[in-house]
């Protein structure tokens, strides 16, 4: 059974099927929504041009990335009120639930937040060398 909400399968619509059952399992260990899926090559081109992406060649474009965001519940029992957090040691623990229920998954994938440049702790892609 997956805890994420209506809004975020809205945000999984074209991320490809291995991802988004990566996303359900690792939501069971970790609290965080989903902030984006697929995404437009305009909208790709306007955050090269802010700075927020550093490539045209993103694998949003291609419905294989998601970016995620913690979810701090403010404890009333519904999920659905809270605030996003973005405290780094927070990404660790999504990046690691991610890592462990992909690997229970057997779907390759790779966390922003383990590249040595411009590190993207929301981010998560599955892996080009099985996923061209
Ligand atoms: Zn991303």
């Amino acid at each position: 059974m997956s805890i994420l909400l209506p809004r975020d399968h809205a945000r999984l619509e074209g991320v490809h099927r291995d991802m988004v059952r990566v996303v359900e399992r690792a939501r069971q260990a970790v609290p965080f929504i989903v902030t984006e899926g697929l995404r437009t090559r305009d909208r790709q081109a306007r955050l090269v041009a802010s700075g927020a992406s550093r490539t045209m060649n993103s694998r949003h474009l291609t419905g294989h990335a998601v970016d995620l965001a913690y979810w701090l519940d403010d404890g009333d029992g519904a999920v659905e009120q809270g605030e996003i957090r973005w405290d780094w040691p927070l990404y660790e623990q999504i990046g690691a639930a991610m890592k462990a229920a992909a690997k229970d998954l057997g779907v390759p994938i790779v966390w922003g937040g383990d590249w040595a440049s411009f590190r993207d702790g929301p981010h998560f892609e599955l892996d080009r060398k099985a996923y061209p």
